[in-house]
């Protein structure tokens, strides 16, 4: 089927930043808005009921089942690459932690070339989408946008133990706001939840969206190629249940397919480097080297204890009157332990004496970390996972085959750089003194990971080699910039071909020291600006 009528804008990818793109393009009435996502709709009860996250991650039909290629660093074993393949994206299945990162972390941006990237550009783009039930500082936050960012009501009590174990190993400050100016210290966290569910840019920009007639949203719906015509981005193919069609775009093509997927699209549609692309027997339209490079994502290795108290998350028979409870509380109120994410606390400090801004993060999990893919935490205890927010190693998407079907191989190169295990070792001796605070002493709980027969680095660098994975944050695969390696230049226009950006966290130059999905919404919001020429920033 070819439409007759081209679509003004055809975006590709209905995750965090495409379901910010779509609704924010489609509010001129004026203007003809195709959506098109290979998932389906954002229903499941997994995706909806916060504590449901671990499930909603394993479960193989709102994910692309994707695992990276063997990591030289880590033993050789392949790296679980959880990627929502619904409505909203990674962003249905994510953790809901809200972060933005530190400022300084686009000032570098803007640092390297890439104008209107500082964090005096991009802030009023992270108020814009942001409504914070909590704060009241209106010239950090938004406090009138559509996503809803709250602190859990009543989070478990293991938190304090945390927070008080900071306190009495000293030499750490409580921090009281994350995505304030001076995101470093211990403290409670905020969450993208609203009245006991899940909120992402598919429930608070693209539902409310959809009713507009210019507003087209296609879903199960593959994107197999862009149609590159004389230098422009014509139209996608696509791949549904009812057969093939063809999708034509009269303004723009937006790819927003997230930071493993875009890459795979450009390529599979000639613009990448040349060499790869020849070898699979595709024709070059764009050569660009830096397709598919610069792909990094943060490493993290986790402490995990275990109890026979029962005050953590988690099912035990001992617990199941108050699981019970707790079921009815979430039916009837939408609230208690089922309305939290679980990630309740956390902690962005500074590893060592020479990190010029907060270099880890120690997130604070009240639950058992479970051996399996139970939907829920079976069992009592809690877990401290320390991410290295800036690493050094660089990896990289590149196809397996020129068949739309195949995933593509990721090779993030986990730790190749000798520099990046430093930071999680000091992290893992400073998760264990905190653990041995007398704030957790009441609890009596075992250390299971890495279990105390490690005791120097040798025995914790063998366990990083054994146990590190990632946090979920994959950047950088299209980067944004303005040398020979820049796939799309600071107003995320793809270089040498005309009517196509991408739109996600493939853009990011770097990642930024904290979760990924707000600083993706604010790129979305930066996006639309620029794509309606909006050079006035919103207020
Ligand atoms: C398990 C997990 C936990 C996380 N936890 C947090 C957290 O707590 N806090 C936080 O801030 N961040 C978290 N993140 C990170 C954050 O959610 C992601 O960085 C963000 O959602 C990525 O947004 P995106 O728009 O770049 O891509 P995505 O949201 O992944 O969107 C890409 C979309 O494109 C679609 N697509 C891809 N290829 C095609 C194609 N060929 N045709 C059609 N459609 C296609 C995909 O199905 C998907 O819907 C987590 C991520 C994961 C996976």
């Amino acid at each position: 089927m070819t439409l007759d009528t081209p679509f003004d804008y055809v975006i590709v990818g209905a995750g965090t930043a495409g379901c910010v793109l779509a609704a924010r393009l489609s509010e001129d009435p004026r203007t003809r808005v195709c959506l098109i996502e290979a998932g389906g709709p954002a229903r499941h009860p997994f995706i909806q009921v916060p504590a449901l996250v671990g499930a909603a991650i394993a479960h193989r039909g709102l994910t692309w089942g994707l695992s990276t290629e063997p990591q030289a660093a880590l033993n050789n074993r392949r790296i679980p690459l959880p990627r929502g393949k619904v409505v909203g994206g990674s962003g249905s299945i994510n953790g809901m932690a809200y972060h933005r990162g530190h400022p300084g972390d686009y000032d570098d941006w803007a640092a390297a070339g890439n104008t209107g990237w500082s964090w005096n550009d991009v802030l009023p783009y992270f108020r814009l989408s942001e409504n914070n039930a909590d704060r009241r500082d209106a010239q950090v936050h938004g406090l009138d946008g559509p996503i809803h960012v709250t602190h859990i009501p009543r989070p478990n009590r293991l938190n304090q133990a945390f927070l008080d174990a900071f306190a009495a190993i000293g030499g750490y400050r409580h921090c009281d706001d994350f995505t304030g100016l001076d995101p470093e210290g211990y403290g409670l966290r905020q969450a993208t939840i609203y009245r006991g569910r899940r909120d992402s840019s598919a429930s608070a920009l693209l539902m409310p969206a959809l009713p507009r007639p210019n507003l087209t949203v296609l879903t199960r719906a593959l994107v197999t190629g862009i149609r590159i015509e004389a230098g422009r981005a014509a139209g996608v193919d696509v791949s549904a249940a009812d057969g093939r069609h063809s999708v034509p775009a009269s303004r723009e093509i937006l790819l927003c397919a997230g930071a493993v997927h875009s890459p795979q699209l450009l390529m599979l549609s000639g613009i990448g480097p040349p060499r790869h692309l020849e070898s699979l027997g595709i024709g070059v339209k764009a050569d660009l080297d830096g397709v598919g490079a610069n792909y990094h994502d943060h490493p993290a290795v986790a402490v995990a204890l275990e109890m026979r108290d029962t005050t953590s998350y988690g099912l035990s028979w001992r617990t199941l009157p108050r699981a019970l409870w707790n079921l009815a509380e979430y039916a009837l109120a939408r609230q208690g332990p089922l309305a939290s994410n679980v990630f309740e606390s956390t902690a962005f400090i500074r590893s060592g004496a020479g990190a010029h801004r907060p270099d880890i993060q120690i997130a604070f999990q009240p639950a058992r970390r479970n051996p399996n893919a139970f939907p829920l935490p079976l069992g009592h205890g809690f877990a401290l996972s320390v991410v290295n927010l800036y690493p050094r190693s660089r990896g990289e998407v590149r196809l397996a085959s020129n068949d739309p079907r195949v995933a593509p191989r990721v090779n993030p190169n986990i730790l190749a750089d000798s520099e990046d295990s430093a930071p999680l070792l000091r992290g893992l001796h400073l998760a264990r003194r905190l653990c041995d605070a007398p704030a957790f002493a009441p609890y009596e709980a075992t250390e299971v990971r890495p279990g105390r027969d490690a005791r120097n680095d040798a025995d914790l660098e063998a366990y990083l080699r054994e146990a590190a994975a990632t946090v979920h944050h994959p950047v950088g695969s299209c980067r944004m910039g303005i040398d020979a390696m820049a796939v799309v230049d600071p107003a995320l226009r793809v270089r040498g071909i005309d009517g196509l950006r991408v739109v996600d966290a493939s853009v990011f130059p770097s990642i930024v020291g904290g979760n990924t999905n707000a600083p993706i919404v604010m790129v979305a919001e930066k996006a639309a600006a620029l794509i309606a020429g909006r050079t006035k920033e919103p207020v």
